[in-house]
């Protein structure tokens, strides 16, 4: 594999202080993983410093291959019943006021897992006030499964298309850039209280234009929130960075989206899916 690559400067950034301990103190008695830790998020001292954090769901073990992602692929792990129960708890011990429920995709299952995110939304709410977001995977565009999270009703349900459909071979291969369009245009129609987001990676190769036209298609989608950040290589084996936009190119593109009515636009180099959520969710009103 290449070296890894020089970040530029304005990627720096001093690493979490370990004032954080008692949240992963938490979330290992649990047996749980955050992707905050797993990702080692460099916003974790700001996410976790404002009460959210993202749980991973359904196992560390993904059936699909896509390039961007360390996760690592292969045999699933089975599904563990009282998994709603112990993202309650950590919530809930944790003061979480935003909680990020996520998890790998799960082709493996016949439902993909929805069932389980229901039931983890359902364990949240009845134990905590903490407004819930669902970060989930596409249960390949299967409309039942998409439904039982629908019927849980998160407060936001994010979906992320990740980059331009030109790259999905590359980037993101077995998923489809129209099912990813589907998805988020179901979930409007279903229940319209539900606020819908979608996020995009920058630096792999796309051209701005192309990334206009999968903003107004999300836009189209009755799409709410959009978050676009840079793809930073989280191993070697990973796809490369083409290109580090610095953060005057982020502003820009952040303007030209805003323009086209989401409700909340955040656009930078630091942004991730959950970056921020909470205060995402407070701006909407879900709270
Ligand atoms: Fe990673 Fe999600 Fe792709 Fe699995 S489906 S490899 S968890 S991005
Ligand atoms: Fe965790 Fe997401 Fe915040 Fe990163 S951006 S620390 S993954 S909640």
């Amino acid at each position: 594999p290449a070296p890894r690559q020089r970040l530029p400067k304005w990627l720096k950034r001093p690493l979490p202080k370990p004032g954080m301990s008692y949240t992963s103190h938490v979330i290992d008695d649990l047996n749980l993983v955050t992707v905050c830790e797993s990702a080692k998020c460099p916003n974790r001292t700001e996410c976790w410093s404002h009460k959210t954090a993202t749980l991973m769901i359904l196992g560390n073990v993904c059936t699909r291959p896509c390039g961007f992602c360390s996760i690592a692929k292969g045999k699933t792990e089975t599904v563990q019943i009282d998994e709603p129960e112990r993202v309650a708890e950590a919530a809930e011990r944790l003061g979480l006021k935003h909680v990020v429920i996520t998890s790998v995709t799960r082709d493996d299952l016949p439902d993909g897992g929805a069932d389980h995110f229901y039931k983890c939304i359902l364990a949240v709410r009845e134990r905590t006030g903490a407004d819930i977001e669902v970060l989930t995977p596409d249960f390949r565009g299967d409309r039942k499964a998409i439904h039982r999270v629908i019927e849980a009703r998160p407060d936001v349900f994010n979906h992320n298309t990740e980059t331009v459909p030109r790259l999905y071979h590359r980037v993101r291969r077995n998923a489809v850039y129209q099912r990813t369009l589907d998805l988020l245009i179901q979930v409007k129609e279903t229940d319209p209280s539900i606020a819908t987001k979608s996020g995009l990676m920058l630096g792999l190769g796309e051209t701005r234009e192309e990334v206009l036209e999968v903003c107004a298609d999300l836009r189209a989608a009755g799409c709410d929130m959009i978050t676009i950040g840079q793809y930073l290589q989280p191993t070697p084996e990973n796809l490369p960075v083409e290109r580090f936009l610095p953060p005057e190119e982020f502003d820009e593109v952040g303007d030209q989206v805003r323009a086209m009515g989401f409700k909340l636009v955040a656009s930078g180099p630091f942004v991730r899916s959950s970056y921020n959520a909470g205060e995402m969710a407070a701006v909407l009103g879900t709270d």
